[in-house]
């Protein structure tokens, strides 16, 4: 049986865009529910496919075209090409995925001699007609035979300077028949062919290129751009739609309208319109449109129908609509409607408004927003009425914007910032020790590394902006400034950072702060009643911690330790800890960092109290705590070098008879002291060397360190369980758990644990009571997945590190992969996304379920999360929620977007049942 290709719009299914393309539904749609639409037809999508095999249109096409313009004819009481009252028609393209402005619209076809005439007679109004007709000429010729603007441009332009107007109105209706004329035989001389003037003739040549232009360079790049597929988006409809006039005399109009404001929500009417004019001149901005709220004043009748028409629309579609109306003499056509673009706020607001309107449920109110958009509500932005240029451009690694002074080293910055300035970090590259200086700094800047580089992943996690891998800037630490292309950024020079664009600006621009609204606060509220999945924050500090509470976050999924090590009060006695050649030595370190380690606990579990807090035992390779070797060696030789200098002023006071008396500081630097600075930085030299590796992320750290020096985990677990001790004896509520890195077998746990039993059961005689805690494990490993049942004899949760876990799977370094390759797989396709982004279902994604399921057959009641940086991915939740875990964790400020995509997944569940269709599925989403 062969598809119809040709359906009126009153009896086109609504529903079906992927047949009518979204402009076409939803005109047969409206036409279908009364309102008022003028008459006229869609051509399919499968028709366009057929075009484009055949390089023809399809044999009967033009037979059913025919037979709908009858319709028309009867529908209107006007006849195609002929008659005293002629049928016009405009021809518009419209495809599944709206692609705005990429094929041109031809109105007024079905102009020739003879219509023409009988449309003056009609309107009595020559100057009307010949502005269709010239109208319809030039974009007759433009979109259906490809004839440029310019030679058509260049006689009105003529025209127009030789009676000394500067606009089109100016013109009167002998010269716009003059242009017409002209335009004519622009068509003939460009084309070589003269004007067709059968009206069946332009009709099938419009179609013919409304199809072909599916293939055009121009929505070729745009669909390339905008990621839309074939799976979304195959061909264009084309759309025949009987000609309305706004540009008739005063009583006609012709605007565009959103159902609501969508830049603040606002339940109000919203948009422009000109009167006596057409559709297109609205847009293009030749006269200045008014706002809609004026045609209350000027065409009250015509208002009263426009709030009819936009409140049938909302209450119809059942969310905000953009719409385009004509009214011709008094009366009010819709010509279009899709669902309208809004910022974020306006979708947080209306979503709260149309349900509380009871216009939707509360399902449809949360499955409605992107949770990504939400990005935007929670960080400081530029103020985008300001006009800058950006000096640089990196990655956008971290969101929100911030201005300050430039700092080239990280305790420069915590000087700075602790006299009170706002100072943006600007690095090569930052490490962890450098911490102190993300504490102080509002935003930070590198020039190398990427989007989880050690910088973007730090500042995310504090919710700072950071702009990363900004390759045009050359940072000279020493002469305290960097190069930016041919400028020169001395330090102390303010700059400004948008860690959403990566875009880097000199001096301060003004931001507008982040907006946690109420409404917002409200359908967070829904989306956690709905989700099935709890969500946590990756939060390492009290201070993070705070912040993470007010995001919604249910407790903390990683706090990691040897954040704690590295703030400037603990560094040197972490260092002493290292440096320590014996257990004593070592002990002693530890004892100094016990009670720290334990007032942070204390604080941390207060601030979450009462919910969930997960500790990870320390898990970075040790060198990460000391200065490079390169660095040391440097200090070595000015050491050195000063030795002689004191040596040599010793020697010159032995000599000189009677010295004068010298600064007191220098006096005080004898050369025993300088010597035990050198022994300090030598044998931080030897610590260095040997805690060299090859390949430190797979060497040892995590686990294994805590199985080599016993005495540091039993350190941080006593601190744990005496933070919990405190808490309890002053009633907060606690539940802290306790999380071991980098595992690969159950011995290496039950390692741990005779240690946490040990302390448990000596702090449980002076305590009295039972300490509730849970003891569990991270799952990084590969190995760990595939031993998930022994694993879980062992423990009471798992928590997936899908960090690692992804660099276990794929066999990449993070830092190399996203540095070197990964942009080239992202572009040839064979990696669609980063996965250390978004969670990779197909492969990592197969090892957590294995995981899951074999940890579960073994312990029911497992309790199993992830804490990567893709747990706060909505498509990456959505996976989670499916392979049935019981929480995500992700930094604070993603908090809400993960509670929006946790709803989210558990209300589509049903859409997405199985492994197959979810990955089937996952393809077809929107990107
Ligand atoms: P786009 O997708 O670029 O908006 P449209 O097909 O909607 O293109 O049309 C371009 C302009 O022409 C719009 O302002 C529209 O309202 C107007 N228009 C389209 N068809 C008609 C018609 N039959 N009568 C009057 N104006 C029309
Ligand atoms: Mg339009
Ligand atoms: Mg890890």
């Amino acid at each position: 049986m062969k598809n119809k290709h040709v359906y009126s719009f009153s009896d086109g299914d609504g529903h079906n865009k992927t047949l009518l393309g979204g402009k076409g539904a939803n005109l047969c749609e409206m036409t279908q529910i009364g309102i008022n639409v003028p008459p006229g037809f869609v051509i399919t999508t499968e028709a366009c496919l057929d075009y484009l095999k055949q390089d023809k249109l399809p044999g009967d096409l033009m037979d059913d075209v025919r037979a709908e313009i009858k319709k028309l004819e009867a529908a209107t009481g006007k006849t195609f090409g002929k008659g005293p009252d002629p049928l016009l028609v405009s021809v518009r393209s419209g495809s599944a995925m709206s692609m705005p402005g990429m094929m041109d619209t031809i109105l007024n076809l079905g102009l020739n001699d003879e219509t023409l005439a009988s449309l003056i007679k009609q309107t009595g109004d020559r100057r009307f007609a010949y502005d269709a007709y010239r109208r319809f000429i030039q974009l007759f010729g433009k979109v259906a035979l490809g004839i440029a603007d310019e030679p058509f441009d260049e006689h009105f332009d003529a025209v127009k300077k030789r009676v000394g107007v500067k606009a089109d109105v100016g013109l009167g209706a002998d010269h716009l028949k003059e242009i017409s004329e002209k335009f004519l035989q622009v068509v003939k001389s460009e084309s070589g062919k003269a004007f067709p003037t059968d009206v069946m003739v332009q009709l099938e040549l419009s179609i013919e290129a409304v199809f072909g232009s599916w293939m055009g360079k121009r929505a070729v790049d745009y669909r390339r751009e905008f990621h839309i597929t074939p799976d979304l988006a195959n061909g264009t409809a084309v759309n025949i739609c009987t000609m309305v006039f706004g540009n008739k005399g005063d009583d006609c109009a012709t605007g565009v309208g959103f159902t609501r404001n969508p830049g603040t929500g606002d339940n109000e009417m919203f948009g422009e319109y000109l009167t006596n004019a057409q559709g297109e001149d609205v847009v293009a901005g030749i006269r200045t449109p008014k706002p809609l709220q004026e045609m209350e004043q000027e065409m009250p009748e015509q208002y009263s129908q426009l709030v009819a028409l936009r409140n049938t629309l909302e209450t119809h579609y059942q969310e905000v609509q953009d719409y385009e109306f004509t009214i011709e003499k008094g009366t009010l056509y819709c010509l279009q409607t899709r669902n309208g673009k809004m910022n974020a706020a306006a979708m947080v607001k209306t979503s709260v408004d149309m349900f509380e309107e009871k216009l939707i449920t509360k399902e449809q109110s949360l499955l409605r927003i992107d949770p990504e958009l939400l990005e935007q509500l929670l960080h400081p932005s530029l103020d985008p009425d300001f006009e800058a240029e950006a000096i640089a451009t990196g990655l956008p690694a971290s969101p929100g914007a911030a201005s300050g002074k430039c700092v080239f080293d990280a305790d420069l910055a915590e000087k700075l910032g602790k006299a009170g300035e706002q100072v943006i970090l600007v690095r090569e590259e930052t490490r962890p020790e450098d911490i102190h200086g993300f504490f102080a700094a509002q935003g930070i800047l590198t020039s190398r590394g990427g989007k989880t580089s050690h910088a973007a992943v730090v500042a995310r996690g504090m919710g700072k902006p950071c702009v990363a891998g900004a390759e045009g800037i050359v940072v000279d630490v020493d002469l305290r400034l960097a190069h930016v292309g041919d400028y020169v950024l001395h330090e102390g020079d303010v700059i400004t950072l948008d860690g959403g664009t990566g875009m880097v600006y000199l001096g301060a621009i003004p931001t507008i702060a982040a907006h946690f609204s109420e409404d917002m606060k409200t359908l967070l509220g829904w989306a956690d009643d709905a989700a099935g999945l709890k969500v946590m924050a990756n939060a390492d500090t009290p201070d993070a911690a705070k912040k993470a509470r007010e995001y919604g976050a249910m407790g903390i999924g990683l706090c990691r330790t040897e954040r704690m090590f590295n703030a400037s009060d603990r560094l040197p006695i972490v260092i002493d800890m290292i440096l320590a050649n014996n257990e004593t030595d070592r002990k002693a370190a530890l004892d100094r960092l016990l009670p720290i380690q334990r007032a942070d606990f204390i604080e941390l579990f207060t601030v979450m109290s009462p919910n969930p807090v997960t500790v990870r035992l320390l898990d970075p390779p040790m060198h990460e705590f000391l200065p490079t070797e390169h660095d040391l060696l440097e200090q070595i030789e000015t050491l050195r070098l000063y030795r002689n200098v004191v040596r040599g002023r010793q020697t010159a006071l032995d000599t000189l008879a009677t010295p004068s008396e010298l600064p007191k500081p220098f006096n005080e630097l004898s050369e025993e002291l300088v010597n035990d600075a050198l022994i300090k930085k030598e044998r931080m030299l030897k610590k260095v060397r040997e805690l060299q590796e090859v390949n430190p992320m797979l060497g040892h750290r995590g686990v294994r360190l805590g199985i080599a020096y016993p005495e540091i985990y039993a350190m941080q677990i006593q601190a744990i369980l005496e933070a919990t001790v405190d808490c309890a004896k002053r009633g907060i509520s606690v539940r802290p758990e306790i999380m071991v890195p980098q595992v690969i077998t159950a011995q290496e746990l039950a390692h741990v644990r005779r240690t946490v039993d040990q302390l448990t059961a000596d702090l449980e005689k002076g305590f009295g009571k039972e300490l509730r805690f849970k003891f569990g494990t991270m799952i990084e490993t590969v190995r760990a997945c595939t031993r998930a049942s022994q694993l879980a004899e062992n423990v009471e949760f798992f928590s997936f590190g899908t960090n690692d876990l992804t660099q276990a799977a794929f066999s990449f370094s993070r830092e190399d992969a996203e540095n070197k390759f990964l942009p080239m797989y992202n572009e040839y396709e064979i990696l669609q996304d980063n996965p250390f982004e978004v969670l990779d279902i197909q492969g990592v994604g197969q090892l957590i379920k294995m995981a899951v399921d074999r940890g579960r057959a073994e312990r029911k009641d497992l309790k199993i999360g992830i804490c990567g940086e893709q747990g706060g991915h909505p498509a990456s939740i959505r996976f989670c929620h499916y392979a049935g875990l019981d929480y995500v964790s992700c930094s604070g400020p993603r908090v809400p977007i993960a509670r929006l995509a946790a709803a989210i997944a558990k209300l589509t569940e049903k859409e997405f049942a199985t492994a197959q269709d979810w990955n089937e599925k996952r393809k077809n989403a929107p990107r």
